[in-house]
């Protein structure tokens, strides 16, 4: 008889929510009995948590992380006829964000180690037509926002970032969406580290016009009902997100904490295996944890580990620059090699706050089976 092997995979959302389920189903019974759904109370004492919890003065919450994008891209005055400089190795809602506002994403290639845009190939990129730079903290890895203040502040750029997969990172001596940079977007997708019930997203920022703004564009551009100043969008929160949110959000420090060491022994057991590791870093949140394999055997690890029962994924099989979406800008293949390189070589483990060791034990061996 089959033995049946315990599945192990990528993200666990039973039991990352099991303890938490009276109180979401409190929150959720709160917000029925109030019949009230849009704009209401629950959002604003999530934002006033949630600008507290992340250090940030203000936060606005919209629909999703994508929007999130869209609203800060407008809010600093990216529009038609501009460019914005950004990666070619992100998931595709970064550039596509650009394009929603108007705008042209131009591409430079990435920091081969660390996966982010390279801040000196973003510089090199800069023309007159230049609007902004989207910088993406990738996987949960902060990029320096010193490097890149640099390269905004040298030529009167604001700096945006995508901090989708990186709620609560700490670019050295910082959270992601204060100081250097004009804003930050995060994402509330399920699988994002702070996940909602459904899509959400929020935009992070200092800036007071540009909160006031973003607030204005979630809402149809209107600064009260029926005085629109300027075409925005439905992008608004709603109320049951926020206070499904607001259960999760006091966890956060917690679940990051954990995922930090699920990092730590990943990188303990997995040392001595001709894998490369992603480098270590302290202020890295670790929403996913990917190693490169070479030789063009990724695609049999995989398959090696699916066999035993891990789940694992590819983030990104195919550059943005590549998306038929993008055809009309005319990339070719080998433009952005570190790019082009790690969407054939990169492959995410399981990584979520409650992975166990001997989980984690059973995914190390499992590939160390591999190249036994
Ligand atoms: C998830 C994600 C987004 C989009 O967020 P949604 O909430 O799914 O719209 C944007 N950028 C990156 C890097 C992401 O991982």
């Amino acid at each position: 008889m089959l033995r049946t092997v315990e599945r192990i995979p990528l993200v666990d959302l039973d039991v990352h929510h099991a303890p938490l389920q009276r109180e979401l189903a409190a929150a959720a019974a709160r917000v029925l009995v109030s019949n009230r759904f849009v704009l209401g109370p629950e959002l604003s004492a999530f934002e006033r948590e949630a600008s507290m919890a992340l250090g940030v003065r203000s936060a606005v919450g919209v629909s999703s992380g994508t929007d999130a994008l869209t609203c800060l891209l407008l809010a600093a005055g990216v529009g038609a006829g501009h460019e914005v400089i950004t990666t070619p190795y992100s998931f595709f809602a970064t550039a596509e964000a650009i394009v929603r506002a108007g705008a042209r994403p131009v591409f430079a290639d990435i920091d081969p180690h660390t996966l982010n845009l390279d801040p000196a190939r973003a510089g090199e990129r800069v023309g007159p037509r230049t609007a902004a730079v989207l910088v993406v903290h990738l996987f949960g890895r902060p990029v320096s926002l010193d490097r890149f203040g640099e390269v905004c502040a040298a030529n009167a750029l604001p700096l945006i970032e995508d901090a989708a997969q990186a709620i609560g990172a700490a670019a050295p001596g910082r959270l992601a969406g204060s100081a250097r940079a004009l804003g930050a977007a995060i994402s509330f997708f399920p699988a994002k580290n702070l996940g909602g019930f459904g899509d959400g997203g929020m935009v992070l920022t200092d800036d007071g016009e540009i909160a006031a703004r973003v607030r204005r564009l979630r809402n149809h551009g209107a600064e009260r009902k029926h005085h629109h100043f300027e075409a925005g969008g439905n992008f608004r929160l709603d109320e049951l997100q926020a206070a499904l949110l607001r259960v999760k959000l006091p966890n956060l420090v917690r679940w990051t904490e954990a995922r930090r060491q699920v990092a730590a022994a990943y990188h303990l057991q997995l040392a001595d295996l001709p894998l490369q590791l992603p480098p270590a870093d302290p202020c890295c949140v670790w929403n996913q944890f990917v190693v490169r394999v070479r030789d063009g055997r990724r695609d049999h690890l995989a398959a090696h580990l699916a066999d035993r029962g891990v789940e694992t994924a590819v983030h990104y099989p195919v550059p943005i620059h590549m998306q038929p979406a993008f055809r009309s800008l005319g990339h070719r293949p080998g433009e952005f090699p570190h790019a082009e390189q790690a969407a054939r070589d990169s492959l995410a483990l399981p990584i979520f706050p409650e992975l166990t060791s001997g989980q984690i034990a059973r995914v190390a061996a499992a590939i160390a089976d591999f190249f036994g």
